[in-house]
């Protein structure tokens, strides 16, 4: 049977529990997501480091390298071309990358060691190149011999004479770089500019540095050198951002499916009841029955209730209900028995003998094989001779049952009275009056609660007054509220009221320090004083 509505709503709480197992899916998809994140981050922060250390090493190895073998040669600028070119196309043949070597004097080029004699000013070449720089770079888009291909300009000045030195131009090529780096995610590429230019993997062309795009992920400075190199990139590739995305996701499904279990099988309603039980979650609240002729307590109705420790005060109406779709309503009425026995020597004390002692009753446990002895073992449990008891029993336990008639014989056998419970509520409610034996009949609330305000329900239960009177059974109604409710029962011959007008159901000791201070009750005294 599927959980009764009010039931699940307090106590499994199945949305709520959704709620909560998302809110912790939640909590682990942030955590994972920071720290994944951030772990990554890091990694790929510490990654660029080493790139960048590494590729700023290399150029600065390659520059040191190339001063080096350039400084000899140096001692030539004053040199005739014809005697120094064969050594000086050696050198740069030996040079890995170099293009041209060229030497020069009072600022004209006058020696090629790719053409021997020749005589150009040097800021034909690079237009860009401070001869009165010990060291200066610059970047060209092509050269005389090869125009289309840029080149990297590297100035030696010969310190002994002004405007001379040695003028290298360098191939540049990029792609062992880019090789090295393919398998970076985050690595977008890199770029060498001097002041005015640059060079980049994405371009094959040389480029105004002022046109590279802003904020690259490191800027490496090599020192000595007027030379940049700068990478770009994302420090976390959309790539990881995916990956880690994916699995945070997975992660939150997880672990809101885990806790949504974990939440269920934890709170299983019937388990919870079990449990309820030994834990001594439930207790009983006892209602006054007044006598509507004396205003005297005439009864008690023993009403059950749970506090669940997490859930608070549940409803009674939603765990019987549950209770007996879950079979579970037997060991609730006998644990219901042993707190009225447990109650009872309290509440003799505070009643006097012969107080009816009302106890509702589900219609299962009356027709389940231990209901005789249940009530038996109750019976025997109870103070001796104080109290006489009244089952309270729906209409609804008359349709189900066929052998209500028999049950009913037992319960009338041992001196317990039978009260309809709910009266008016059922189906076909007047049949049963005839058919079976009742001791009482309880008027529903509802019915009660209409009075004063229906016009259409006051003639109904004016009929059913009637027939009560006429079958000789005493008459409950419960749910009085107010005193114009009390009055109106009371003039059309109702035998007994209960309701908040008179007390609300209350703990033993409550009820004890009531009933010692207020007999009859002070709301009926009010009533009675009416014309
Ligand atoms: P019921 O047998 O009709 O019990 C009367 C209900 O009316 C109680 O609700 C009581 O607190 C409430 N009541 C009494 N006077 C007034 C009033 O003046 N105004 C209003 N609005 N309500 C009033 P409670 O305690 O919530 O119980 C609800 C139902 O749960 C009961 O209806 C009964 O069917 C069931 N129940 C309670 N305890 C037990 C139990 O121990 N065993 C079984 N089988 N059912 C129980
Ligand atoms: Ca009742
Ligand atoms: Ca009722």
């Amino acid at each position: 049977m599927p959980l009764s509505k009010t039931f699940s709503k307090h106590v499994t709480h199945p949305r709520k529990n959704v709620f909560v197992s998302l809110g912790v899916g939640l909590l682990f998809f942030l955590l994972f997501l920071t720290i994944a994140t951030s772990v990554t981050w890091h990694k790929r922060d510490q990654r660029n480091d080493r790139l960048a250390n590494y590729t700023g090493q290399f150029v600065l190895q390659t520059f040191n390298e190339l001063s080096q073998t350039l400084s000899p040669l140096l001692a030539w600028t004053q040199s005739q071309c014809s005697a120094v070119s064969s050594d000086l196309t050696a050198r740069a043949a030996f040079t890995s990358n170099v293009r041209a070597m060229l030497l020069v004097r009072d600022g004209q080029a006058f020696c090629s060691s790719a053409t021997g004699a020749m005589d150009l000013n040097i800021h034909q070449i690079a237009a860009e190149v401070d001869w009165d720089k010990n060291i200066d770079i610059t970047l060209v888009p092509g050269t005389p011999m090869l125009p289309e291909k840029p080149a990297i300009v590297f100035w030696l000045k010969d310190p002994q004479h002004p405007r001379s030195g040695v003028l290298t131009t360098l191939n540049v090529n990029l792609t062992p770089w880019l090789l090295l780096t393919s398998r970076e995610p985050d690595i977008a590429g890199m770029a060498i500019a001097t002041s005015r230019y640059a060079l980049s993997t994405w371009n094959a062309r040389v480029v105004e540095s002022s046109a590279l795009p802003a904020s690259p992920l490191r800027t490496l400075t090599l020192p000595g050198y007027p030379i940049h190199i700068l990478l770009y990139g994302d420090t976390l590739a959309d790539r990881d951002v995916h990956m880690i995305l994916l699995a945070a996701v997975l992660l939150w499904v997880l672990a809101s499916l885990s806790t949504y279990l974990l939440l269920s099988l934890r709170a299983s309603p019937g388990k919870e009841i079990l449990l309820g039980i030994k834990r001594g979650e439930f207790h009983v609240d006892y209602q006054p029955v007044v006598n509507a002729r004396t205003g005297e307590t005439y009864g008690l109705e023993a009403l059950m209730r749970w506090t669940h420790p997490t859930e608070g005060r549940i409803p009674p109406d939603a765990f019987i209900n549950y209770a007996e779709g879950q079979n579970l309503i037997n060991p609730l009425t006998r644990h219901l028995f042993e707190l009225v026995a447990r109650d009872a020597q309290q509440l003799s004390k505070a009643l006097p003998k012969g107080t009816k002692l009302g106890v509702n009753l589900s219609p299962l446990h009356l027709n389940a094989p231990e209901f005789r002895t249940d009530v038996q073992n109750w019976i025997a449990a109870m103070p001796r001779d104080h109290f006489s008891y009244v089952f309270e029993i729906t209409e609804r336990t008359m349709v189900a049952e066929s052998n209500a008639e028999a049950i009913f014989d037992w319960i009338h056998d041992r001196g317990i009275k039978i009260a309809i419970d709910d009266f008016g509520t059922g189906h076909s409610a007047l049949i049963y009056l005839e058919k079976f034996k009742f001791d009482y009949l309880k008027i529903d609330r509802g019915f009660v609660q209409s009075i004063g305000r229906e016009t259409v329900t006051s003639p109904v239960l004016d009929t059913v007054l009637n027939l009560a009177r006429k079958l000789n059974l005493n008459t409950v109604a419960e749910g009085v509220e107010t005193a114009a409710q009390a009055n109106w029962l009371i003039d059309r011959g109702v035998t007994h009221l209960q309701g908040y007008f008179f007390s609300r159901p209350q703990s033993p000791d409550d009820l004890s320090a009531w009933l010692a201070l207020q007999q009859p009750w002070p709301a009926f005294v009010e009533l009675s004083k009416r014309g």
